[in-house]
Parts: C-alpha cells; sequence; structure tokens
C-alpha cells in the first residue's frame, strides 16, 4: 500500500468515527494531515463491519434453531467483496462454509486463506479440475455431464473428491431431476474416489410448491439412506425459506442476502421486529463540485431535473455504471453532514444531490449513500425508498475499493 493510499484511508476512518483502527484498513503508519483531493484516487468505496457479519451470522443461527450457516457468497458476495466477507466469517463457529457458483472465486477463497468448506454451486472448466481437487473445493453433481467430468479428474488423481448431490426438486434451473437422483446417488456413491459431503436442492418461494419440495426431497433421502447410500450434510432453504417455512432447515441453511442485513423482500416487518439483523455495510463517496443553480437550469442528459429556485448541487463521482442503482433518483437520500439530501440525477460516472437555497456543504466532504446510520439509507431503507428489491448492490463493480472494519 503506498503512503498517499495509507493516508487517505486514514481519512476515511477518521471520517467514519472508527477509533480503534484495524491494522487490516490502515497499515501500521500513524495518522498525519494531507489535502484529500489532491492525494488520493478513489471516488468511493465500500466499508465492511466485522461486528456487523458476526452478528448476522448469530442471528441467523438463531432463526435456524442454531443450524449451522452455508453462507451464499456468489456475485462477489452481492457485489460486498465474496474474499473479504468470508475472510471476516472464517473464524465464526456459526459458519458451516460458503457456497458460491464460479470456480476462479472458490479458488481465490483459499488462496485468501479461507479454511471453511467450500461448495461449488455451479459448473467448471476442465482445466481447473485438479487445482479444485487439491485446495479441497466440493464440486457439484448437477448433471451426467458434471458428474463424468468429475469422474475423470478422479481418474488422474489419488484425492478423495468431495461432492455434493445437487437436486432438482421444481425448481427447473440447476441440478439432477429428482426422480433420477436415487441412481445418480448410487452411482457417485459407489465410486471409489468420491465422498458425498453435502446433497441439496432449492426451495421455490410459493409456500405450497416448497412444502412439495421439503417432501419430495426429505423421500428421496429416505429411499437412499435406505439403500445405505451416505448422503452428507442435507440443506435446503435460501434466506426466505430460512423465515418462511421452518421445516426447511434441514441441515444447515444456505443464506446470501441475510448475511449482508437485509431481509430478502420488501414486506417482512414482523420478521424484521423479531430478528436484529444489521447492516454490514457503508457506500460512501465524496463531493467534487458544487455549484448554485438558478431557476430555469435542467440538470442530466435528459433535461429531467428542473431547478425552480436558487438551488445548490453536489456532485459525487459515483453512478449507476459502478453499480449505484440508476433508480436512486426516483427518491433515494444520501446523508451529508448529519442530513439527508435527495439524490435528483444519476449518470453512468456522477450523482447529483440536492442541497436546498443555501448550504454549509463543501468540497470533498463525504456522502454516504448506504449505511447504517439511518433508515432511509440502510440498504433496505434504499430499496424501498425507490420501489425496488433488496438485492440491488449486486451490482457494486468489482473494482470498488472495500476496507474492513472491526465494528462501525
Ligand atoms: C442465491 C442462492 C441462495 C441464497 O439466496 P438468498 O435469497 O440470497 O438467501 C441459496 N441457494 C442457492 C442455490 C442460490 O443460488
Amino acid at each position: 500500500m503506498d503512503t498517499s493510499r495509507r493516508k487517505f484511508m486514514e481519512q476515511v476512518a477518521l471520517a467514519a468515527g472508527v477509533v480503534a483502527l484495524p491494522s487490516s484498513v490502515l497499515g501500521a503508519t500513524p495518522a498525519s494531515k494531507f489535502n484529500l483531493l489532491k492525494e488520493h484516487s478513489a471516488d468511493f468505496w465500500l466499508e465492511l463491519s466485522k461486528e456487523a457479519y458476526h452478528k448476522n451470522a448469530g442471528v441467523i443461527s438463531a432463526m435456524a434453531n442454531q443450524k449451522p450457516v452455508l453462507a451464499v457468497i456468489k456475485n462477489n458476495a452481492y457485489g460486498l467483496g465474496d474474499v473479504e466477507v468470508a475472510k471476516i466469517l472464517d473464524s465464526n463457529t456459526n459458519i458451516e462454509g460458503f457456497a458460491l457458483v464460479k470456480a476462479d472465486r472458490a479458488l481465490a477463497l483459499r488462496k485468501a486463506g479461507v479454511k471453511k468448506n467450500i461448495l461449488l454451486m455451479g459448473d467448471f472448466d476442465e482445466s481447473l479440475g485438479r487445482d479444485l481437487v487439491k485446495n479441497d473445493i466440493i464440486l457439484s453433481v448437477f448433471s451426467a455431464h458434471a458428474l463424468q467430468k468429475i469422474k475423470s479428474i478422479s481418474n488422474n488423481s489419488r484425492k478423495q473428491i468431495k461432492t455434493a448431490l445437487y437436486i432438482d426438486t421444481g425448481l427447473g434451473r440447476m441440478g439432477i431431476p429428482f426422480n433420477q437422483a436415487s441412481k445418480f446417488a448410487t452411482k457417485v456413491s459407489s465410486s471409489l474416489n468420491l465422498t458425498i459431503k453435502y446433497t441439496f436442492s432449492t426451495l421455490t418461494t410459493p409456500k405450497d410448491f416448497a412444502k412439495e419440495q421439503i417432501k419430495t426431497f426429505n423421500a428421496l433421502i429416505q429411499e437412499l439412506s435406505k439403500k445405505g447410500v451416505n448422503v452428507g450434510k442435507t440443506h435446503l432453504a435460501p434466506s426466505f425459506s430460512i423465515l418462511d417455512l421452518p421445516n426447511s432447515h434441514q441441515d444447515m441453511v444456505r443464506p446470501g442476502i441475510l448475511i449482508h442485513g437485509s431481509f430478502p423482500i420488501a414486506d417482512m416487518e414482523d420478521e424484521s421486529k423479531k430478528w436484529p439483523l444489521v447492516p454490514t455495510y457503508r457506500l460512501k463517496s465524496r463531493v467534487i463540485r458544487l455549484e448554485k443553480l438558478s431557476a430555469g437550469d435542467t440538470i442530466g442528459f435528459s433535461r429531467f431535473y428542473k431547478v425552480t429556485k436558487d438551488e445548490w448541487i453536489a456532485t459525487l463521482p459515483i453512478g449507476w455504471g459502478d453499480g449505484y442503482d440508476s433508480g436512486a433518483e426516483n427518491g433515494a437520500k444520501v446523508l451529508l453532514n448529519g442530513t439527508l439530501y435527495p439524490v435528483i440525477n444519476v449518470n453512468a460516472n456522477h450523482t447529483n444531490i440536492s442541497l436546498g437555497a443555501s448550504t454549509k456543504i463543501k468540497i470533498g466532504d463525504i456522502a454516504t449513500l448506504i449505511g447504517p446510520e439511518k433508515p432511509e439509507i440502510t440498504p433496505e431503507g434504499f430499496g424501498k425508498l425507490i420501489k425496488r428489491h433488496n438485492y440491488l448492490q449486486i451490482n457494486y463493480k468489482e473494482s470498488i475499493p472495500k476496507f474492513v472494519f472491526d465494528a462501525f
């Protein structure tokens, strides 16, 4: 980390009001004065709270009667950093391991030192097969073709290959159709070098159908254990089912969105009162331009926003091209020096905020676009204000710098 970057992050940490600065964030250099605008290059960044992730892991396990949690961190942990999140949760005793969809990301987790189980729920390129096995990645048997591929690695490897039987009980997207599953399970369990670590499926949201899926799955597990097939540990439930169907919990639960402190759908008011999940991240940027516009001026390509009286407009250097939702211009708010201001325009690289007729905001002031400070800017509050869902951060670009704090 170069000096200017380190200094920048000290400023970030100070702005966040963090007292104990973890060395993972700051390195060992003592704080010093510097000019924010001259000396760093990040336009926006993410801050993650270890404390919040640990808290949520405990809350989710409590939702599932203390069952372990297999954390789904696909899509770069919904945009928040798969390696960062896995490193935080790797020490958590409620966490069984991590599940994701891309083989290269599974390997990246191991490279970063993640020790817990890693389940690859997707396909892999044959060229990565040996590396995946060497790194103890659990490979999903989701089709005849996938099984063939796994077997071909096993022919060239003495190592036991850990597999997971991925069963399709009705989502219709991935997995072995349940009526063929028994045959497949027998094949896998009788293969010398293959071990079944998990048997899993995914539930849909409509309750009646999800209940049928659970019945189908349980009948299959029963049939297999009668046949003497060791199916390993079982799991079915994404976030919605964890809350909606207690009998979906199986040996462990498999949430994605709950880990980051959001409920899967907007109207889970009762659930959110009962289960105190906390937002785990902040998205921040800083003011790079301040101008006073007058009546008749407009903002944006489409001239969508029309100024009706003198109005200070701030520009933040983040836009929908960076993954900030373009719908933010339809009612979202941003926190600047303790006050919420409306977002009025989102372009590919810029977002405009209306500050009103007069302002004390200065260039360089740091804005929190998403964070735990106010209900309007939590991930859920943001989704609600702009009438969108709670998974919007999934579009954050991987290149957004991420800083991990012990606590917010
Ligand atoms: C994405 C996914 C999950 C997690 O979904 P959430 O709604 O975020 O909890 C669980 N299981 C599978 C197979 C998935 O693809």
